[in-house]
């Protein structure tokens, strides 16, 4: 059968982007969406075929729990809200695919994958790049040794924020600004890239406080991280300008992506410089999201620990408060093992 999921928060991702992917899934489907706006609710529902009876507001969320056509909840809230539905929707007897970046800090990650685990319920973390056939493409050839032995690692992701108004410059709901937006994907292929997981950070953050929109938030920060093989990654993020790139160096080639995680159209190159454009097989599902779904129902259905569990959020938590941490202090800071 197909897993029921519940879709938590209609905003641009949630509704742009997610709802419209059931459509290419074999075990998900769309049963249930929570929203604030009852109206727009209604419209969705009306869009997608989901019955009046599956639609919930934030105060009468927990009834799900008495709702057996909802098996899973995707929380696609601002971060600041989804420890919360986390919990909550945990405590209700579901599993959850909740958004990056997993929560305004480690603390709330601990507190998640406790309720998640007391729950006997699966939590994993919407790091589609995993399900992204680019980047698995990328990931294959760094691990069979094409480009030789790694070396040095570079990714800068980053988009001019136009939202002044928006919650991704309020602190209170963000954790941050594009280090928890953007430069968290740059962490991310760092760590799948290399497969590696790093041992010290050293951060520079620039921002102009006098621009409205970084009064909150930071606008750019670089870090470094380093690897215990001795690779190096130089990693940025900004919201002062577009970018999306993943650069990593063997001492045999260089494999680059460019776009490296966008929605569409990402573009990989493998050996010296941009010679040798690789057309990726496909990925486990008929798009990033698809897979994406369909991989928590199947972990659901077959009892596994999904590829990028909560766990995987809390790790990256960890390097981030690091990372806000040495740009504070202006010093190296090394990462507990
Ligand atoms: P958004 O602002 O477009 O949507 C947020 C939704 O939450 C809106 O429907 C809004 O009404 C609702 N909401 C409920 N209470 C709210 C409150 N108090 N304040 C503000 N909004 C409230 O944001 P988004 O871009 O859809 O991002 C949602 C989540 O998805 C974030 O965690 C973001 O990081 C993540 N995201 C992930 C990707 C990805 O590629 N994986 C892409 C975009 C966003």
């Amino acid at each position: 059968r197909k897993l029921g999921y519940a879709i938590v928060g209609l905003g641009s991702y949630g509704l742009g982007v997610i709802i419209p992917q059931f459509k290419n899934c074999r075990d998900s489907r769309l049963v249930a969406l929570v929203s604030g706006d009852a109206a727009k609710a209604r419209r969705v529902a009306a869009e997608y075929s989901v019955p009046e009876r599956n639609l919930y507001d934030y105060k009468n969320f927990d009834s799900i729990r008495d709702n057996p056509d909802i098996d899973i909840v995707y929380v696609c809230l601002p971060v600041s809200m989804h420890a919360e539905y986390t919990i909550r929707a945990a405590q209700a007897g579901k599993h959850v695919l909740c958004e990056k970046p997993m929560a305004l800090s480690s603390a709330e990650c601990e507190a998640m994958i406790a309720a998640c685990a007391k729950a006997g319920r699966k939590l994993m973390i919407g790091y589609r790049c995993h399900f992204e056939p680019t980047n698995l493409e990328a990931i294959r050839r760094a691990r069979a040794g094409e480009i030789g032995k790694l070396r040095y690692f570079r990714s800068e992701h980053g988009f001019v924020q136009g939202n002044a108004n928006g919650w991704r410059l309020r602190k209170a709901m963000s954790g941050g600004g594009s280090l928890m937006d953007m430069g968290i994907y740059a962490l991310q292929a760092a760590r799948y890239m290399t497969g590696e997981e790093p041992i010290a950070v050293y951060a520079t953050e620039r921002t102009d406080r006098s621009d409205p929109r970084f009064r909150e938030v930071e606008d750019m920060i670089a870090f470094d991280l380093e690897f215990p093989s001795g690779v190096l990654a130089s990693c940025m993020s900004m919201y002062s300008a577009n970018q999306n790139h993943i650069l990593l160096m063997g001492d045999k080639g260089r494999i680059e992506l460019e776009p490296g995680t966008g929605y569409a159209g990402n573009r990989l190159w493998v050996g010296q410089g941009r010679g040798n454009e690789i057309t990726p097989p496909p990925g486990p599902g008929a798009t990033q999201w698809a897979g994406q779904l369909d991989h928590l129902a199947q972990c659901v259905l077959t009892n596994r620990t999904p590829i990028v569990p909560g766990e995987e959020g809390l790790r990256d938590l960890r390097i981030i408060e690091a990372i806000y941490q040495s740009a504070r202090e202006g010093r190296r800071i090394a990462l507990r093992a």
